[in-house]
């Protein structure tokens, strides 16, 4: 869903610059280009290029400029795949997107590799299962790519959104492990409910056995990683048992943060048609006690970097006095600096911790 929407705000933001036959440097600072094939064929990156998704048509180049005067840090968004083989019964994105499409990876490595010397210090890898991803020429996974991506010899990190559990691989995490200078160490790792009925009425298509299981291979190989997830409360059929099983997982996994969500029926969707027999009464209460008790973990989970050094990502001035910044695990950290470090990777010692802003001193 959250490579959905992300993906319905870039097409928003093309939507507005094909409007403009000369896109303002205010426009083209918005780093909304996800025109691949295009710069491919302009630059000649590569020859042959297997995108011929119309997808890709519809988009536009606008070469971002170097921003000299910073207000906020450069970021690329890329997507690399689209599309979803899933079918989750209380999605409709299988039936608006179609199935899962891939773009060739040396053009995506390509592209990575422009918006870098172009001042990106933020890329961010996006697809509906963007774990799923596999080279149409090679068949290299999802693994091969960052691997690829984080070869590149810049200062920089990249993100990737949204995973299914259903492709997360002990090679994904050695990659992450080998490459955490590029890769931070975050993963969102999608549960949806800690019941093994619930999620089998999603269509989840995994155990929350093989899901532990998986966080275990990430822990494995990093104890420190950040983790966050998806869950929704209220799904037709659930009872207090299987709320209460979500909430096990939760103490479980002790995750950074959760975006959580009272289920609510889509159109066309299969879970449409279940019998949504939850009160919504009972599914607020859920939510309130769920999203309560994660605060106490989250802020539990933050206040271990208290008194630690972290690298952050300095990106936007907040206040007359604040800079907003982020740590490799996404945690949000507020300093005290001027605009130069905008767009910097500095280093910086946690003071004190809120639930959901860490404050910090650089060094
Ligand atoms: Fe929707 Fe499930 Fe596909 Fe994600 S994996 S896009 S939730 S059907």
């Amino acid at each position: 869903l959250e490579a959905y929407l992300a993906d319905v705000v870039l097409s928003l933001e093309t939507a507005k610059q094909l409007e403009r036959a000369e896109p303002t440097d205010h426009y083209a600072g918005k780093e909304q280009d996800r025109d691949v094939k295009k710069l491919v064929a302009n630059r000649g990156l590569l020859k042959n290029s297997a995108i011929t998704s119309p997808f890709f048509k519809k988009r536009v180049e606008t070469v971002k400029p170097f921003d000299r005067q910073k207000r906020e840090v450069n970021r690329s968004y890329i997507n690399i795949m689209t599309g979803c083989n899933k079918f989750c019964a209380y999605c409709i994105v299988p039936f608006t997107r179609g199935r899962e499409v891939s773009y060739a990876l040396e053009t995506l490595v390509a592209r990575v590799e422009h918006d870098l010397l172009n001042g990106a210090k933020e890329v961010t890898l996006i697809g509906q299962n963007v774990n799923s991803y596999r080279d149409p020429e090679s068949g290299a996974d999802f693994s091969e790519l960052l691997r690829r991506v984080a070869a590149l010899n810049y200062e920089f990190w990249v993100r990737w959104v949204s995973p299914h559990p259903q492709d997360m691989t002990p090679e994904l995490f050695d990659v992450i492990a080998q490459h955490r200078d590029k890769i931070p160490p975050y993963v969102h790792f999608p549960a949806q409910s800690g019941s093994n009925t619930i999620l089998a009425s999603m269509k989840r298509n995994y155990s929350i056995e093989l899901y532990c299981e998986q966080i275990g291979w990430l822990r494995d190989r990093m104890p420190d990683a950040s983790l966050s997830t998806d869950i929704i409360v209220g799904f037709p059929g659930e009872t207090d048992a299987d709320f209460e099983a979500t909430m096990e997982l939760l103490e479980r996994v002790r995750y950074d943060w959760v975006y959580s969500f009272i289920y609510s029926p889509r159109k066309y969707t299969f879970a449409e048609k279940m019998v949504d027999d939850c009160p919504a009464s009972v599914k607020s209460q859920r939510l309130e006690r769920l999203q309560k008790r994660q605060i106490e973990i989250g802020l539990e989970r933050y206040q271990e970097y208290v008194g630690k050094r972290v690298k952050i990502l300095v990106e936007k001035r907040l206040t007359a006095t604040e800079l907003l910044a982020r740590t490799e695990g996404n945690h949000r950290v507020i300093i005290v600096g001027d605009d130069a470090l905008i767009g910097t990777f500095v280093w910086a010692t946690i003071k004190h911790t809120g639930p959901v802003n860490m404050l910090a001193e650089l060094d």
